[in-house]
């Protein structure tokens, strides 16, 4: 798979805005190993927002440190927003197995990110930058999705939650991602602690299923 050092410039594929790479490791740069092992906090972190892949159309990637029998592939992204540096961390689904089975530690810049990732953030360029994508019907198909994913960093921000609120109708969006978009409300109504029934009630049978599963 691709391999990149960690806190490199992401240069992979299309993104809106200045995105780092963590955890794009191989065999020829080795695993990064610094220090203790990751709390489980942070580990169960991880691995909640594997649930959430974005760029899953890059292809997949195996791991290069484990034997073939016991491989270990990934199809697609994180995107973690720091809270200090405008920065996203972009890092492979296989992330996860690297911290939990070959002892990796990623920078820890990257885990502050993580580490605060219950907390809105406060708004910026980053979430007009969504805003805007996610209001497009022409905007980059991807990027929409990983919109819907990513506003509710932005949960303490009423913008955010319009946005995603006004894409329910969206007509792409109702068709192709329907899944990103039970993820997303589900994110917003789960801090709210209550769901806003008039928008459930204009959802698909589909993403309400998503909600239901997620919120209830
Ligand atoms: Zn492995």
């Amino acid at each position: 798979m691709a391999e990149y050092e960690d806190l490199s410039a992401y240069r992979d594929g299309y993104s809106p805005f200045e995105m780092i790479n963590v955890g794009w490791l191989g065999v020829s740069r080795g695993i990064p190993v610094s220090g203790a092992p990751l709390v489980d906090r942070l580990v169960e972190r991880l691995a909640q927002e594997v649930k959430m892949p974005r760029s899953v159309t890059l292809g997949s990637h195996d791991c290069e440190f484990c034997t073939e029998e016991d491989g270990q592939g990934g199809n697609g992204e994180i995107h973690i927003y720091s809270t200090s540096h405008s920065v996203v961390f972009c890092a492979p689904l296989l992330i996860l197995h690297y911290v939990r089975h070959h002892g990796y530690t990623p920078p820890a810049s990257f885990l502050e990110a993580l580490d605060s990732i219950d907390d809105s953030l406060q708004w910026d360029s980053r979430a007009e930058t969504l805003m805007a994508i996610l209001a497009d019907p022409m905007g980059h198909a991807g990027w929409r999705a990983n919109a819907l994913y990513d506003l509710p960093r932005w949960y303490g921000d009423e913008r955010a939650y319009r946005a995603v609120v006004a894409s329910v109708d969206d007509e792409q969006i109702r068709e192709i991602d329907e899944y990103e978009l039970g993820m997303s409300l589900s994110r917003f109504w789960i801090k709210a602690g209550t769901i806003d029934a008039a928008v459930y009630r204009r959802l698909s049978p589909a993403t309400q299923s998503i909600i239901k599963q997620s919120v209830f």
